[in-house]
């Protein structure tokens, strides 16, 4: 308090110092002169005045500190003067000066404010003492009054700045309980401050924080080491709400300890008499620490946990299971395709498809499982506390039956496939890492064996990944060794009954496993985009083999190429095209590129516009494998298409005595109707020969020609008199 009244005090000194003023009220003129010359003094003005007119005339100027006043004056007596005084100036000190005869009156005066009274002429001596000591007086009243008044102001300041303040303030007695509280505590957390005072502050702090709480409410020290912003919970009131679970509000709470003044002697310990401080509400700060928190443990994109946290987890659930004797099981799942959605479609397709399988993969494990996205396509699963190795696979039979429905991608639906790998604790492995390995072997084995699926762990299964990987090296070397063979398969033409094109079809001379078919690796080269570096040697491979044979003579010859999906997804597609083609100079319209119906689906106007560009280039387009993916039909309108090749399956479907299936009618049928060439694959048979060739197809390929061969033979089997190009193929006889 001290430095309060100090600051007060040095408020009031600022005040710009006035002169003293003196009013001297006496008839007798001797009288009056005498008192001026003993009260003359620096800094100190002095009036007189002879009669009460004048007296109040003067007074009505100016406000005057001292009034010396004579009881009988001419035209009345000083007691009129002192009661006008009391009425408008009842700051102004009064001494009344009087003679013998007005002892009465003067004790009157005295009663009615005046501060003092002279008898004249006995108590003359003493008048310079009673005025200094009164004048002192009425500083001293002064600054008095001036503090008072600065004090309410500064009350009335620190009232408005705690009813104001954005933060609780309040006190407490030395139990704890709540001795005062600003109105902050109703608009944050609901409690009435009549209601709350003298109630504990334990009971609006969360149950886990209360040992916390203590140590910050109760604050006995009230140094610089008194507990400051320490963070606890406190209960929100929720009786309009009691169906909602009770809410918290995160605050910071500081106190200090407040004492009594040690005793009059100054010793023994001081009384302790409460603490007081204040609770600020800290919840945007600790949101946004949370989010911080939040995105350390998290994948972005989908709000699951990342790979930190279920390791993290998964190693807690691992020591749990050992000491209760359980089992975890670890699912590694890896979207099929994924890629290709993202290259064709966009990366917000992309991930919009990635959340929304993520939505699907938590609908199918119970809550207090892990499901976790550890980067790209790939996911894990942490079920802990398994009962039995079949519980692991339920989930992965849920799991594969709902993506049996399909996922909204832009404009159409994707079905989504994955393959999903198990490791179980402690079968598979003891340690997390070893654990998500395992599981992520499992899941390549799925992959190997031609996607979506699930499957358990086994040790072999280490061997066929690690052989993966090789693979996936070896391919990457392969490329660059060059060590790819083109292998050409014949088409021939049913009206003319010769040789019309040849597709190619690569393979693999592996050094030490032998020539590999693209089966083998074709699905490893796309998946990780290798495939692109194959198709471009391809392109070159073909337009260079094309324009050898033409220039031997096959003047109409044409070659087929296979373009991966992800090769259309390429922004330089067009280029990477007709480079090859401009380089070894093909004749327009003798390239073909072969393209499956999905990477039509998409509306996607890059693919428009490059297939577009592509047959300005005079290349043909036509679709591979057409009637086992997608119904859609819309895309034959819009596209540039030039033939379909009806799938090897309804071809091998063709047996004698069996009806043609209406598949392969519908599709003679589609390819009329849209004008399209079509094309008829793994013909093996005269049977399947002559029911195509009934249906109206164009051309054919398939082993009953020829099996796929290297550049060398296709230059024999070209120049070969037999069947070509004089006399039609034995077979159309
Ligand atoms: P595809 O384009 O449908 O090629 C036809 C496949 O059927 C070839 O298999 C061919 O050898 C085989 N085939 C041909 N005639 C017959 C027959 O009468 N009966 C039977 N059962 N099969 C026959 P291949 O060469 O193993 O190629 C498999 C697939 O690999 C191809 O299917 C194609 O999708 C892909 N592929 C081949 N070469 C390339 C390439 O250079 N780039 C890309 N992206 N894919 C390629
Ligand atoms: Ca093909
Ligand atoms: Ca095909």
């Amino acid at each position: 308090m001290k430095t309060d009244l100090d600051s007060l005090r040095s408020t009031g000194s600022e005040r710009p110092v006035r002169p003293q003023r003196l009013l001297l009220v006496d008839d007798d003129a001797r009288l009056r002169n005498s008192f001026r010359l003993l009260l003359a003094q620096p800094g100190r003005d002095i009036a007189e005045a002879a009669t009460v007119v004048r007296a109040l005339a003067l007074l009505q100027d100016i406000e005057y500190d001292l009034v010396l006043l004579d009881i009988g004056l001419p035209d009345g007596s000083g007691l009129d003067v002192l009661h006008w005084l009391q009425k408008h100036q009842p700051a102004t000190s009064v001494l009344m000066v009087s003679g013998q005869r007005e002892q009465d009156a003067a004790v009157r005066a005295l009663r009615h404010g005046a501060l003092d009274f002279l008898r004249k002429p006995d108590d003359l001596d003493q008048l310079s003492g009673r005025v200094e000591r009164t004048l002192q007086r009425q500083v001293l009243q002064r600054e008095h009054a001036e503090m008072t008044r600065q004090l309410a102001k500064s009350e009335r300041l620190h009232r408005f700045l705690v009813e104001r303040s954005p933060d609780i303030v309040y006190t407490l007695d030395p139990e704890g309980c709540f001795v005062f509280l600003n109105p902050r505590i109703e608009s944050l957390l609901g409690h009435d401050v009549q209601a709350t005072l003298g109630r504990h502050f334990a009971e609006i702090v969360h149950p886990d924080d209360r040992l916390l709480a203590r140590y910050a409410f109760a604050e006995r020290r009230s140094d610089h080491r008194a507990s400051t912003n320490v963070e606890i919970r406190v209960l929100a009131n929720s009786a309009a709400r009691p169906d909602l679970p009770p809410r918290y509000l995160v605050v910071a709470v500081s106190a200090l300890g407040v004492y009594a003044d040690a005793d009059a002697e100054g010793s023994g310990p001081r009384r302790f008499l409460g603490s007081y401080g204040v609770i600020r509400d800290i919840t945007e700060r600790k949101r946004a620490e949370e989010t911080i928190n939040f995105q350390a443990f998290h994948d972005q994109l989908t709000h699951l946990p990342n790979r930190r946290l279920f390791t993290d987890r998964l190693a807690l659930a691992l020591a749990q299971a050992e000491r209760r004797g359980l089992m975890v099981g670890v699912m590694f799942i890896d979207l099929d395709r994924f890629k290709l959605v993202n290259d064709t479609h966009g990366h917000l397709q992309g991930d919009e498809l990635l959340r929304s399988f993520a939505q699907r993969l938590r609908a199918c494990v119970r809550a207090g499982d892990t499901v976790a996205r550890l980067g790209g396509d790939e996911f894990t699963v942490l079920l802990p506390d398994l009962a039995k190795v079949d519980d692991a696979q339920a989930v992965v039979r849920k799991l594969l039956l709902e993506l049996e429905k399909p996922f909204p991608v832009g404009n159409h639906d994707f079905h989504a496939t994955a393959s999903v790998g198990i490791a179980i604790y402690p079968r598979d492995g003891l340690t997390a890492v070893q654990l998500i390995q395992n599981a992520d072997i499992a899941m390549y084995q799925v992959k190997a064996n031609g996607r979506n699926g699930g499957r358990l762990f086994t040790p072999d299964m280490n061997h066929n990944y690690t052989q993966r990987l090789e693979l996936e090296n070896e391919l990457r070397r392969a490329i660059v060794a060059g060590e790819f063979v083109a292998y050409y398969q014949p088409q021939v033409s049913l009206l003319e009954g010769c040789i019309v094109g040849v597709e190619l079809l690569i393979r693999w001379q592996h050094p030490r496993r032998g020539l590999l078919l693209p089966g083998e690796f074709i699905d490893l080269a796309e998946e990780t985009g290798l495939i692109c570096g194959l198709s471009d040697w391809v392109l070159d491979q073909a337009c260079r083999q094309l324009v050898l044979w033409r220039a031997a003579g096959h003047r109409r010859l044409r070659v087929a190429v296979n373009l991966s999906p992800l090769d259309l997804g390429r922004a330089d597609i067009v280029e990477r095209v007709t480079g090859p083609m401009r380089a070894h100079a093909v004749p327009f319209g003798s390239l073909e590129v072969e393209i499956t119906e999905n990477m039509l689906l998409q509306d996607t106007p890059g693919v428009m516009a490059a297939l577009d560009s592509l047959r300005r280039h005079g290349v043909r387009i036509s679709i591979d494998d057409f009637g086992t993916r997608y119904s859609s039909l819309n895309y034959l309108q819009r596209m540039p298409i030039y033939a379909l090749k009806i799938d090897q399956s309804f071809v091998h479907d063709l047996v004698p005595g069996e009806p043609v299936s209406p598949i392969v009618q519908a599709i003679v049928g589609i390819a009329r109707g849209f004008d399209l060439h079509l094309v008829a694959e793994g013909v093996e048979t005269g049977y399947q020969l002559e029911t195509l060739k009934a249906l109206g197809c164009n051309e054919m390929q398939g082993y009953l020609i020829g099996a796929p061969m290297p550049a060398a033979e296709m230059t024999a089997l070209l120049a070969s008199p037999l069947s070509w190009p004089t006399r039609p193929l034995p077979l159309f006889d």
